[in-house]
């Protein structure tokens, strides 16, 4: 039976974390004398001078019913950066353990794997973005903690097959992350409801891409409470602003347009896909699952360089193994889309 307690790394087995009055005395009426904040209150209009809730209770009892999953196995971050790398300094010895990534992916789990000495084993995909499953099992060694999978994967944008990582999660004794930042532009169901099934299973998910709000850095991870208690207490304590609580709470209010967003952002999607079909320069368009597409072309990096001229940004991913002339575009408005096809077709 998987047990995380059995990965933790052990001069955090003894670890007591940071604790407050406030785990003394949950009400929220009272007279406050504990944590030395301003009693008279803030220098704005609102109020701001109480420390937020270490546990974002509110929030993720809220998140837990859009998303239909029990709140006990829901932590937040400050992005989906926080937990990839409380992961690495919770179970990941540096210079010792490693983990297993796949390239191309996103770019944070090997910046990550680097900022905590921790090596990162590449597998590459296959030819056809998918994972290369024999490839990682004899990359896997007794000192593999964390696999890494993105899907959809950034910058292919295709979701993995599905039984490669079911596969992965039945043979791999350390934890799976499944990324799912754009899940919601996928047509399969979220990884994130199949927790039971996989103790080893931590899903990650984001409110920066479907939700519109990466600005407020919002991350979350899914998975059993075992997993989430070793986070728990090694995150710092005040992880989530009581502005990013209070902005959350009251966007989740409003489902309907992250449902209408993301239903234009697939028309959009949709067209660009057409239109860039008729760009004559472009060699391959690769289906996606996401909100982004990636092409290939013949001199990739001479064309972003001359649409960032006309202040048309897009991702060079040219350099990058499996994506050489390559470029990642995002789905945009549909001025957007337009503004980039016809520079596209005017480019000389
Ligand atoms: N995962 C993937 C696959 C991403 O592409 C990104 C952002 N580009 C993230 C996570 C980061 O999300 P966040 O804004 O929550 O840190």
């Amino acid at each position: 039976m998987f047990d995380p307690n059995a990965l933790l790394r052990t001069h955090l087995q003894k670890l007591v974390p940071y604790s407050s009055a406030r785990d003394d005395y949950k009400g929220n009426e009272g007279v406050f004398l504990d944590a030395n904040e301003n009693s008279l209150g803030s220098i704005t209009e609102e109020d701001w001078n109480r420390y937020p809730d270490p546990y974002q209770k509110e929030l993720k009892a809220r998140i837990g019913e859009v998303k239909e999953i029990d709140p006990k196995n829901i932590f937040l971050g400050n992005g989906s950066d926080e937990p990839i790398d409380l992961l690495f300094r919770a179970f990941c010895e540096p210079g010792k353990d490693n983990v297993i990534i796949n390239p191309p992916t996103y770019g944070m789990y090997k910046v990550s794997a680097d900022i905590n000495n921790v090596e990162a084993r590449e597998v590459l995909l296959t030819a056809e973005y998918d994972l290369d499953i024999e490839t990682i099992k004899c990359a896997v060694n007794e000192n593999t903690k964390i696999i890494f999978i993105c899907s959809p994967n950034n910058p292919t944008g295709n979701d993995v097959s599905l039984d490669k990582i079911e596969e992965i999660l039945c043979f791999f004794n350390g934890i799976v992350l499944v990324d799912e930042a754009y899940v919601d532009f996928t047509i399969r169901q979220s990884f994130a409801l199949r927790l039971e099934e996989f103790p080893n299973l931590l899903v990650l998910q984001t409110f920066s891409k479907a939700w519109g709000l990466a600005a407020l850095r919002l991350g979350m991870a899914f998975a059993s409470e075992e997993i989430l208690a070793i986070l728990n207490r090694i995150k710092a304590p005040y992880n989530l602003s009581g502005l990013v609580q209070r902005t959350v709470l009251k966007a989740l209010e409003n489902l309907e347009k992250k449902d209408k967003m993301v239903d234009q952002i697939l028309k959009n999607r949709e067209f660009l896909g057409e239109a860039l079909k008729q760009v004559p320069m472009i060699k391959t368009i690769y289906p996606t699952d996401s909100n982004f597409f990636l092409v290939k072309l013949e001199n990739a990096s001479d064309v972003y360089k001359k649409l960032i001229d006309q202040k048309i940004i897009l991702r060079d991913r040219s350099k990058v193994a499996l994506c050489e002339g390559g470029i990642r575009i995002t789905v945009g408005t549909e001025k957007e889309n337009e503004l980039l096809i016809d520079a596209l077709k005017n480019l000389n």
